[in-house]
């Protein structure tokens, strides 16, 4: 699956680094497989949010570039899914240049960065070099429960039952998700929830709260949201 070096294997006595790539246009995918399997590295391709969460999700590589413009999903959301399925790998954004970036740098999930389209090839390979040297030597929490959330329908899935979150409730559960047990102040939430940068009152989020606390009894989640209060909120 992992070419043309597989997990684990030593090549000139460096590991060799894993990179998954979801990228939806073929020619620029094709540019960089191979120019990062000219570097070195085991390179996994996926076209779509839906399969970049099937592959990864099952097969966590050392690092990811997610395009932000997928045909179904916004690579953010599909970078939020594969979170709250415990991949812990660190991130790299491929995004048009467009009025989002500079909303983007108020976008941070842990030590993420961004590319801007059109990019040199060997700019893409600097900052994976360096995300790779910074990624987190600590394991991915487990997920929570059994819950799962696709970024492609915007729904929230425990066993048999599914119900459908708008994209806000989808980003808003997913942070919490993403790191069960553990308290997610409102500034995070808010910033992971809007993350083009809407301002965003407090009871806007409390009204939030409800809403998700409320599908997830639907789909009977054994995870509830907890109000830690004045600080945020945890799924336990
Ligand atoms: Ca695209």
């Amino acid at each position: 699956m992992w070419g043309p070096g597989r997990r684990g294997d030593i090549i000139g006595g460096v590991e060799t680094l894993q990179v998954g790539i979801c990228e939806d246009d073929a020619q620029l995918r094709s540019v960089l497989e191979r120019a990062l399997r000219r570097e070195g590295f085991a390179v996994r391709v996926t076209a779509s949010g839906r399969e970049a969460v099937e592959v990864f999700s099952a097969a966590p590589p050392d690092l990811l570039v997610l395009d932000i413009g997928l045909p179904d999903a916004d690579g953010r959301d599909v970078c939020q899914a594969l979170r709250v399925n415990s991949v812990s790998s660190p991130v790299i954004f491929l995004t048009a240049r467009s009025a989002l970036t500079d909303r983007l740098s108020g976008f941070h999930v842990g030590a993420d960065d961004y590319v801007t389209k059109p990019f040199a090839v060997a700019e893409l390979i600097a900052r994976i070099r360096v995300a790779a040297r910074r990624r987190a030597e600590t394991a991915a929490e487990p997920a929570a429960g059994g819950l799962e959330v696709d970024p492609v329908v915007h729904a929230v899935r425990n066993g048999e039952r599914t119900v459908q979150l708008t994209p806000t409730e989808f980003r808003m559960l997913a942070a919490l998700a993403a790191r069960p047990g553990q308290v997610v102040r409102r500034a995070e939430l808010r910033s992971a929830a809007w993350p083009d940068g809407a301002i965003v009152h407090d009871n806007t989020i409390d009204a939030y709260v409800v809403r998700l606390r409320r599908k997830l009894a639907e789909v009977a989640s054994a995870e509830a949201l907890e109000t830690v209060r004045g600080v945020g909120y945890v799924l336990r």
